[in-house]
């Protein structure tokens, strides 16, 4: 089955947590209820489950904390979408992040990261690194050479956000994933922008994927949740699936059933959102005094790998430098009248944020860049309404 197919029927594996009960991966599930016919799939809310007169569990789950059959329903979607083994959901983004960062990492380790990108994460790393001595180094993950250049023997892992959150760097997966395993470290990408839509970064090496699916792949502004998808069912696994089941950091049932139905229409929403963003880069990039970041255009420092590595579209993410500093930013900002105000990306509606005022004084984003994350809207409405003020 297409990704599309998987993605719009909600296709399941398998629906129970008993390996017994489960098909082989190629025999996809319809999510059709067989006791009622239901053709959307139930949420499970329970937290515990039964055992039967001999003390035998009846289905191999106790407890919700790793095998509720929503959040199950739902992992087996998201590792179908993005090519891997095995998925997992968790209670934030950050969380999958930072439970995948500390499922690999030991005192002594040492971790490459990007110098751009979703800023908790570096906020994280130096906060762990200090408590835990773990050595980091944020670097230039465009260029091969720095990566490779930034290895020690006690790097454990390298970790790309690829296009990087705001400013849309893009990092080429497949040559990183070669120099980090030649390295010895494992490659996990943040993949939360280009979505499984565009990017499948495991098919191009790398070992574990992690999106805030709080943004495309629920898309609609209302659940905060993570996931984690694995290219191998390997001992790395299965020391995050522990940390999981120890920590508790589950994904409530109903934001599991929540995330499931936002897939259905995952590649509907993503493939208007990027063709529309790609529409409103050509056409701003044409507005005198304005600066378009977007991976989409020619113009773009990594437009070549982006093209090379995404396919479909380069997103829904793009972002504009107004000119005259922060004053002008937020000028322009205080003018809109169809773009929401506000952080977050992902979502049908279409938000514009100032990163430099929400990251802080020391941020190497630009103090005069606006953060668009492009949603359902008409293309002119969208426009008109930046060109408007921006005039
Ligand atoms: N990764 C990226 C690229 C993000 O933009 C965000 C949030 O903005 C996160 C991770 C964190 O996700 P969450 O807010 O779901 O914890």
């Amino acid at each position: 089955m297409k990704p599309e197919t998987i993605a719009a029927q909600a296709l399941h594996a398998a629906s129970s947590a008993n390996p017994a009960h489960a098909d082989a991966p190629q025999a996809w599930r319809r999510s059709i209820d067989a006791e009622t016919g239901a053709v959307v799939p139930p949420i499970h809310l329970s937290t515990t489950y039964a055992r039967d007169a001999s003390y035998a569990l009846i289905d191999d789950r106790d407890y919700l904390r790793d095998k509720g059959p929503t959040h199950l329903h739902v992992e087996h979607v998201l590792a179908a979408l993005d090519g891997g083994v095995s998925a997992m959901t968790f209670a934030s983004g950050m969380t999958a992040i930072t439970t995948a960062l500390r499922g690999a990492l030991a005192p002594g380790a040492h971790v490459v990261a990007p110098r751009t990108g979703y800023y908790a994460l570096r906020a994280w790393l130096a906060h762990m690194a200090a408590r835990w001595q773990i050595a980091y180094d944020l670097v230039d993950t465009t260029r091969v050479d720095t990566v490779r250049a930034a290895l020690r023997p006690t790097t454990r892992v390298v970790w790309l956000e690829t296009p990087a959150n705001p400013t849309w760097e893009v990092s080429d997966i497949a040559a990183i994933a070669d120099v980090a395993h030649a390295g010895g470290a494992r490659l996990y990408v943040d993949s939360t922008v280009a979505t499984p839509v565009h990017s499948r970064p495991l098919a191009l090496g790398a070992d574990l994927v992690v999106h805030s699916a709080t943004k495309y792949l629920a898309g609609h502004s209302d659940v905060l949740a993570g996931a984690m998808i694995t290219r191998a069912d390997d001992a790395a696994w299965a020391e995050l699936r522990l940390a999981r089941r120890e920590e508790g950091a589950v994904l409530g049932s109903v934001e599991a059933w929540l995330l499931l139905r936002g897939m259905r229409t995952l590649y509907a929403r993503v493939e208007r959102q990027s063709a529309t963003a790609a529409q409103l880069a050509q056409r701003l990039a044409a507005v005198p005094g304005v600066s378009v970041i977007y991976p989409g255009l020619a113009s773009h420092p990594q437009h070549a790998v982006a093209a090379r590595q995404m396919h479909g579209g380069f997103g829904g993410m793009l972002s504009i430098l107004t000119g005259g500093g922060a004053a002008r930013a937020l000028a322009v900002i205080g003018k809109l009248r169809v773009w929401v105000t506000a952080t977050s990306l992902g979502g049908v509606e279409s938000l514009v944020e100032h990163r430099a005022s929400v990251e802080g004084p020391d941020t190497p984003t630009p103090p005069d860049l606006l953060r668009l994350s492009v949603g359902l809207e008409h293309a002119d409405d969208l426009f008109d309404d930046l060109a408007g003020a921006l005039a």
